[in-house]
C-alpha cells in the first residue's frame, strides 16, 4: 500500500468515484486535504483519511471558520490540520493576517495533538519562527523544495519532508539532493492532485503516486518495495492512522 499524504480531491476534473477507482487499482491511499469552509463539508465523510484547514490562499475571505474548524476536528479524531501554511507570493492576504490564521491553527492541532501538513511559499522563516512559537513538532512540509539549511530546520523541530510530481521530471531538480541527504525515516510522498503533475501528464491524480515513489526510489538507491514500506511506516507515524483501510 502507498500513502499519498496530501490529494485534493475535489478539484481534479475526473469524477470522486473515477479517481477511487483508478487509486484503488494501484494500490494507493491519500489522505483528502482541506483548504476552506465549503470544501470541508465536501469531503467530510467522503475518506476515512481527512485533514482540515485554513489555506494560506483563503485566509481574509473566511469568517468564523476557527470555531467550524474545532469541530469537525472533534467529531473526526482520526483527522489531520492542513492545508495551512504561509504564502508570501503577491496577491496573498497580508503577512500578519496569514501569520495569525497559521499559528492558530497550529495551536490547536497542538491542543487536539494531530498533525499538521503545511504549504511553505516564499516564507520558510517565518513558518520556522511560527513551528517554534507554536512548540509544534507533529508536521510535514508538503511538496518540499528548499535549500539543505531549511531542510535541517524543519528536521531539528521533528518535522518531515514531502516529495512530489517534481522529482519525476528531467532534469532532476536541484531538491533531490535535499532527499539523498536527510534521514530517510523522515521522508513522506504526495501527489498535491491535481496540482504538481508527474512528467507527462496533464493533472496531477493520487493514482500517480506509485511513479513519483519509484522516481524517489531510483534518487535514494532503494528498490520499489523497500521505498513503498518506508513511506508507509512514516506516514504511520506521523499521523497515528491505520491506513489498512482503503479510501
Ligand atoms: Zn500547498
Amino acid at each position: 500500500m502507498w500513502i499519498d499524504i496530501n490529494a485534493h480531491l475535489e478539484l481534479m476534473s475526473s469524477p470522486p468515484e473515477h479517481v477511487l477507482e483508478a487509486t484503488r487499482a494501484v494500490g494507493v491511499n491519500f489522505i483528502a486535504t482541506g483548504t476552506h469552509p465549503d470544501q470541508w463539508r465536501w469531503i467530510e465523510g467522503q475518506s476515512p483519511y481527512a485533514a482540515f484547514g485554513l489555506h494560506p490562499h483563503y485566509v481574509d475571505q473566511q469568517r468564523q471558520w476557527l470555531t467550524i474548524l474545532e469541530d469537525l476536528l472533534t467529531r473526526y479524531p482520526q483527522s489531520a490540520v492542513g492545508e495551512v501554511g504561509l504564502d508570501f507570493r503577491s496577491g496573498m492576504a497580508s503577512k500578519e493576517s496569514q501569520i495569525h490564521a497559521f499559528e492558530s491553527q497550529l495551536a490547536l492541532a497542538q491542543s487536539l495533538d494531530r498533525a499538521v501538513i503545511i504549504h511553505a511559499v516564499k516564507s520558510h522563516h517565518d513558518v520556522i519562527n511560527s513551528l517554534r512559537r507554536v512548540k509544534c513538532e507533529r508536521f510535514v512540509i508538503h511538496a518540499f523544495t528548499g535549500s539543505h539549511d531549511i531542510a535541517s530546520a524543519y528536521l531539528s523541530l521533528g518535522g518531515y519532508l514531502s516529495a512530489g510530481g517534481l522529482i519525476t521530471r528531467e532534469p532532476k531538480p536541484r531538491v533531490i539532493s535535499v532527499f539523498q541527504s536527510i534521514p530517510q525515516d523522515r521522508i513522506l510522498l504526495e501527489t498535491d492532485a491535481p496540482d504538481l503533475p508527474i512528467a507527462g501528464e496533464q493533472e496531477g491524480s493520487p493514482a500517480h503516486l506509485p511513479l513519483v515513489g519509484r522516481a524517489l526510489a531510483g534518487i535514494l538507491g532503494l528498490s520499489e518495495s523497500a521505498l513503498q514500506q518506508l513511506c508507509t511506516q512514516n506516514a504511520q507515524n506521523l499521523f497515528d492512522y491505520d491506513f489498512s483501510q482503503s479510501n
